[in-house]
């Protein structure tokens, strides 16, 4: 095979919880997953030199080893040895340090792309597996849909898609450090802490209210207080007719859940007027 095409998926989260910080510093979670219908392409192509090229639409982001698609793809033919080299092309589309796992999506998809193209025979696990060393948004990304999420985000259990939906996506303009978010996160000192498995329950319920009623995100405790715009996004969502409305991940990404379609297009362009977001995407729940 000479080129191979992928689609990286953007995700939100229906529900975060942080349990503990854990002595090695990472975050132990518990949240849902969802994929969402806003995407990246890929296109991998075998090139005769060796090495790994990264040509992308969007001039924010660097071509380098900073960029997990090429981090992601040196783990891969490092590890099986592949002599020729790889030209990848991104078209981006999802927003950038948004808490929608854009760049862990695109190093997901930069994987399973190389096991195609060059015939490498790893599992979805063998990817995750290696995928987590990246980034423990990684191994979500590999299989996508909706998930129940655990331990660093490695602990991944299948979960039914909720009912169709309508949801408006609004990003700031402002671009949050994920590192920051959970370095100044007080886990001793949360009081609320979301019911992720009551959500879980709704959620096999085919219960869209349930699952509404459920959203939470303790990561707010640290991002809405640094950027009061996510809960002028919020406010004014619900004001709007969303069932509910929360910040995906570190933030600051906020998604509404829309029962009515006429409600949901008309919050984007209210958003759009009172100009709180400059990426908005009035989009649905991707299942995989
Ligand atoms: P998460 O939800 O996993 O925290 P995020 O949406 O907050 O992800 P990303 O969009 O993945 O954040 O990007 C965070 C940083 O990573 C950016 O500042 C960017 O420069 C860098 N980065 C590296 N590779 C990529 C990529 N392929 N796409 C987007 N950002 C990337």
């Amino acid at each position: 095979m000479q080129r191979v095409e992928e689609r990286a998926y953007a995700k939100i989260n229906i529900g975060l919880d942080v349990l503990r910080r854990r002595p090695d510093g990472y975050h132990e979670v518990k949240m849902i997953m969802q994929t969402v219908d806003i995407c990246d392409d890929l296109m991998l192509e075998r090139t005769s030199g060796p090495g790994i090229q990264l040509k992308t639409d969007n001039a924010q982001l660097p071509t380098n080893r900073d960029n997990l698609i090429c981090r992601a793809a040196a783990l891969l033919m490092e590890e099986k040895k592949i002599a020729e080299g790889v030209k990848i092309t991104l078209t981006k589309r999802i927003p950038i340090a948004a808490g929608m796992a854009g760049g862990s999506s695109d190093a997901a998809a930069t994987m399973r792309g190389l096991n195609t193209l060059f015939d490498m025979g790893y599992s979805e696990k063998d990817l995750q597996r290696l995928g987590v060393k990246l980034g423990a948004d990684i191994p979500y990304c590999i299989v996508g849909g909706t998930m129940l999420s655990e331990g660093i985000g490695e602990i991944l259990t299948p979960l039914p898609a909720p009912p169709k939906a309508h949801l408006v996506v609004a990003k700031p303009d402002i671009n949050v450090s994920t590192a920051f978010v959970y370095g100044n996160l007080h886990v001793e000192r949360l009081k609320d802490h979301p019911d992720i498995d009551g959500m879980a329950k709704a959620l096999s319920q085919g219960d869209l209210q349930g699952v509404c009623e459920r959203m939470g995100n303790v990561l707010e405790t640290v991002t809405v207080k640094e950027y009061p715009v996510i809960d002028q996004i919020k406010n004014l969502m619900r004001e709007m007719g969303a069932a509910n409305a929360l910040m995906s991940g570190s933030g600051p990404t906020v998604f509404g859940i829309f029962t009515d379609s006429k409600q949901a297009q008309a919050a984007a362009a209210a958003m759009e007027e009172h100009a709180l977001a400059g990426q908005i995407f009035v989009t649905g729940f991707y299942a995989v």
